[in-house]
């Protein structure tokens, strides 16, 4: 197999096929500490995609409570199992991973090391929901950070990853990345539903259609990103958690690109299971009340560090952060660029255009109880 350099490693480590990167990345952020689990994104998703024969059990974008939920059931405690600790050398800095990935932990004959999920696994999308991690009654109760007893949301889509490991373990050749932006498709002509991609896929984004015979996964909606606009699931989302754009590998990161601001230059964004050498590409700013470990095995070395960061916004230490989290879920569009000029900031779309620009605080106007015009009185008053 051939070596490939996997940045979230920091180091090199054996894929299927040669280094290819595209020409540009699609990528997202999810605030975790802002999902309410409404689940709006996995029904947009599904009313616009996965709404046919075959499909009913398909959640492109799913979302589940952690520590308990998961789907489908299990995923991510089968991967670590068969991973092991994930073993981080904090000598470096970045933290080098010292384990091995799913790719170099394959058994013989086997691309991934990976496993197919049962029927029933598929059969409690929202299994664990609201499931706290302990019970309060054991628990001292505190209002410190981090709770004793928590639980967070944790929503997913594909992460078009930078090294799929759908794509490397198709034997047709039916998945592609494409070079124009990542996004990672199954060429439905070519597939055959051997199922290889969904037993390789450690997040199990790929779906089988046991109508069509063939598989099929999340799109990242290209119709709408191809002219410039967020996918369904982003653009729909009331908890205002996502943010859509491009990310570049660390050492082209761009500081004024709202991406590579929060995943390369702030680190306040990370990738989910790291150490299983995917390098996914939607990122997450890990939730600030739940143990430190459990943060760390979810979203590696940089975990404890990314929580400061956002102590640090909350502060109000950190202006441009701010800016970049205002404004990207302030429009629909995928900004390429960002500025801060006063206390406004500034979005502009790929080709330069200012396409939003909001106050950092809200303008609050304080009303008059009496309005002596209408002759009435308001209860609500700012
Ligand atoms: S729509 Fe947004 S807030 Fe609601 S569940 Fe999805 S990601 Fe969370
Ligand atoms: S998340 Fe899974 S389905 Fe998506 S690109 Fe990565 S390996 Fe493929
Ligand atoms: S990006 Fe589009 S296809 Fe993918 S989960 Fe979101 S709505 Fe579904």
């Amino acid at each position: 197999m051939p070596d490939v350099y996997n940045w979230q490693l920091n180091r090199a480590m054996a894929y299927e096929y040669e280094d290819s990167r595209p020409t540009r990345q699609v990528s997202a952020v999810f605030d975790i500490n802002k999902c309410i689990a409404c689940q709006t994104c996995t029904m947009a998703c599904k009313t616009t995609w996965t709404s046919g024969k075959g499909q009913e059990y398909m959640f492109w974008n799913s979302v589940e409570t952690k520590p308990w939920g998961s789907y489908p059931l299990g995923w991510d405690v089968k991967n670590l199992e068969m991973l092991g600790p994930a073993a981080w050398d904090y000598a470096t800095d970045p933290p080098t991973y010292r384990g091995k990935t799913l790719f170099e932990k394959t058994p013989d004959g086997e691309r991934v090391a990976g496993y197919l999920p049962d029927e029933l696994d598929y059969a409690h999308p929202n299994h664990g929901e609201d499931e706290t991690s302990g019970n309060i009654e054991d628990t001292p109760y505190y209002l410190s950070l981090p709770h004793a007893i928590w639980t967070f949301y944790l929503a997913r889509i594909c992460m078009h990853c930078t090294y799929p490991a759908c794509l490397a373990a198709c034997p047709r050749k039916a998945i592609y990345k494409r070079k124009e932006d990542g996004i990672v498709l199954i060429d439905q002509e070519r597939c055959r539903g051997y199922r290889e991609c969904v037993r390789a896929c450690p997040y199990k984004r790929t779906f089988y259609n046991h109508v069509t015979r063939v598989s099929e996964k999340c799109i990242f909606c290209y119709p709408a990103v191809e002219q410039g606009i967020w996918p369904r699931c982003m653009r729909n989302c009331i908890g205002k958690i996502r943010i859509v754009g491009y990310v570049h590998p660390p050492a082209l990161s761009d500081p004024r690109n709202p991406i590579d601001f929060l995943v390369h230059e702030k680190k306040l964004a990370l990738p989910l299971y790291p150490q299983y050498g995917l390098e996914p590409n939607i990122y997450y700013i890990p939730p600030i009340h739940v143990d430190s470990t459990f943060n760390r095995q979810m979203f590696g070395p940089k975990a404890a560090q990314a929580v400061q960061m956002y102590g640090r916004i909350r502060a109000g230490l950190e202006p441009e952060l701010q800016a970049v989290l205002l404004l990207c879920v302030s429009t629909d569009k995928i900004l390429g660029r960002f500025d801060l000029q006063g206390d406004e900031a500034v979005g502009y779309d790929m080709s330069g255009v200012e396409v939003v620009r909001v106050p950092l605080q809200e303008p609050a106007v304080v009303r008059e109880p009496y309005d002596d015009q209408l002759r009435v009185y308001r209860h609500n008053i700012t």
